[in-house]
């Protein structure tokens, strides 16, 4: 398994699979739509194999699609299939809205994929509308029973906090865990200026700690849960009476860099150090120069690029477009 300059293990790829998306989240996307990669630069699914075979080569394990909104990608299917044959890949997962999944759900399980992470900020239609702006929450509620339906677990659900918008529905969210065995987490707002308004980012963040004290307010106090994997950007609890898990990702508050273990690839083919750093070594020149040998070689270059941190808790904002991956 690669290790960094400062000695972390990096094994876990998030593999971006095109930067569209059908839904303009507040803070995530402009109504218009964000700068988005041409679709003849995206690699292929055969140019995407041939990097997850360099990356398991090099020690990587785990591999996590995402987007932009991996679901829009005609060929999904065919990626999933090419990477869910290859030996020594102990996880393959999916990032997305849930809104494709009722059609979407069995051909993924039959394709060889084994879970998914379904971002859903709000069990309020009205708030749901007004926070993802496309989409409903009918359809994504869909998504999720048919992923579940289809043994696409465990159903880990992802909602971003952000205050004037959703900083209530918190409760209900985290009330799902008492009669399903789903992991529902609260990710805190990172300052990515890409929202609108633009100073959403800053005026919206609500800490990991209001969430988790509004939460144990109206439900109780939890259960910390040991931590199994330490690479889990997620802390972990349980409410007296759960049956899932309630979990807090909080890259702003308690930032999670030493534990680090990830590597992302973007749609357009490069691979990026950290999810909120725009370095980057081109991944598509090797692919045409060398195939599975030179892509490893970039890999293992990145690797060792990789910055210590990503120092959001300093007030670092990211100014330039990032279609960063979280929630794994
Ligand atoms: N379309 C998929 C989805 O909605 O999950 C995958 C891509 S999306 C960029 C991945 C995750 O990033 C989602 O859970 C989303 O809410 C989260 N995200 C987007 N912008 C964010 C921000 N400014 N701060 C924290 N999380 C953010």
């Amino acid at each position: 398994m690669p290790r960094d300059r400062f000695g972390r293990e990096i094994n876990y790829l998030r593999i971006s699979l095109i930067d569209h998306c059908n839904l303009r989240c507040v803070y995530c996307m402009p109504l218009a739509g964000a700068p988005i990669a041409p679709s003849a630069n995206l690699l292929t699914p055969s140019e995407i194999e041939v990097v997850a075979r360099a990356a398991l080569a090099v020690g990587f394990r785990r591999i996590r699609l995402t987007g932009g909104e991996p679901t829009l990608r005609a060929d999904l299917l065919e990626i999933v299939e090419r990477l869910a044959r290859l030996p020594r890949l102990e996880d393959l997962a999916l990032t997305t809205n849930g809104l494709l999944l009722p059609r979407l759900a069995p051909a993924l399980v039959a394709a060889g994929l084994r879970r998914v992470n379904v971002h859903l900020d709000s069990l309020d239609p009205e708030r749901l509308a007004r926070v993802m702006r496309f989409g409903s929450f009918a359809d994504i509620w869909a998504g999720i029973l048919a992923a579940e339906a289809a043994g696409l677990t465990p159903i880990k659900l992802n909602a971003v906090v952000v205050r004037g918008y959703n900083e209530e529905d918190v409760v209900g969210l985290a009330a799902l865990t008492r009669t399903r065995d789903w992991h529902v987490r609260f990710i805190e707002l990172m300052p990515l200026g890409v929202g609108e308004p633009a100073d959403l980012s800053r005026r919206g963040f609500v800490p990991t700690a209001e969430t988790r004290a509004r939460i144990e307010a109206a439900l109780g106090p939890m259960a910390t849960l040991p931590i199994l994997d330490p690479a889990d950007e997620a802390r972990n609890y349980r409410l007296a009476d759960g049956r899932g898990t309630v979990g807090f990702i909080s890259p702003v508050s308690e930032p999670y860099c030493s534990t680090c273990n990830r590597m992302r690839l973007t749609a357009d083919g490069k691979f990026h150090l950290c999810l909120l750093n725009d370095d980057e070594c081109d991944v598509r020149a090797a692919l045409r120069r060398g195939g599975i040998e030179a892509v490893a070689n970039v890999l293992l270059t990145a690797v060792q690029a990789k910055p210590v941190g990503h120092a959001l808790h300093t007030g670092r904002t990211i100014e330039r477009r990032e279609m960063f991956q979280l929630g794994g």
